[in-house]
């Protein structure tokens, strides 16, 4: 592989706890009294990984694409966001290499839940399980992270250009 098939992209996403909430944190339901407050379902975690995967491919942004002032993406479901951002990246000719996450979220603890959300995350990009990390981080008690005021999430993906895949793969057999 030339190095220049190979991009890298970055998300990142906040949303505000509420009480009354469901919590969905990369496309998992979380038991937990608090969930996110968004036009969506306010999953954090999708929306970053969105973001990391759309940034690498070169295209616009979640709120570009998927604007909070459009009705028709009131309360909607973030796999089905990432899913659309997912066929948008295989059309400008990549496919995702690994996608790596932290979850920044004071509570709950999510150690149980970080496998789960990892293969969530896997089955929507279609990447196997192993090419999917997922940590979780509290904020040490600091700021609205640290006070269960919201949770947070920062997302890298890699993509490889597909076409330059076939290309190269083609040059070494000859
Ligand atoms: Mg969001």
């Amino acid at each position: 592989m030339r190095t220049d098939d190979f991009r890298v992209g970055i998300g990142y996403d906040i949303h505000r706890l509420s009480e009354g909430r469901r919590l969905i944190l990369g496309g998992i339901e979380i038991a937990h009294p608090k969930g996110l407050i968004g036009h969506t379902d306010g999953d954090a975690v999708l929306h970053a990984v969105t973001d990391a995967l759309l940034g690498a491919a070169g295209l616009p942004d979640i709120g570009d694409l998927f604007p909070d002032t459009d009705p028709a993406y009131k309360d909607a479901d973030s796999r089905v966001l990432l899913a659309d951002a997912v066929e948008r990246v295989r059309t400008r000719g990549f496919r995702a290499g690994n996608v790596d996450v932290i979850v920044h979220a004071e509570a709950p603890k999510l150690s149980a839940y970080k496998a789960q959300i990892a293969e969530s995350i896997a089955r929507l990009v279609g990447l196997a399980p192993q090419d999917v990390s997922v940590k979780a981080k509290t904020n040490e008690g600091l700021g609205p992270l640290g006070h269960e005021d919201a949770i947070a999430c920062t997302a890298i993906a890699s993509v490889v250009r597909m076409v330059d895949c076939e290309r190269t793969a083609k040059a070494n057999r000859q």
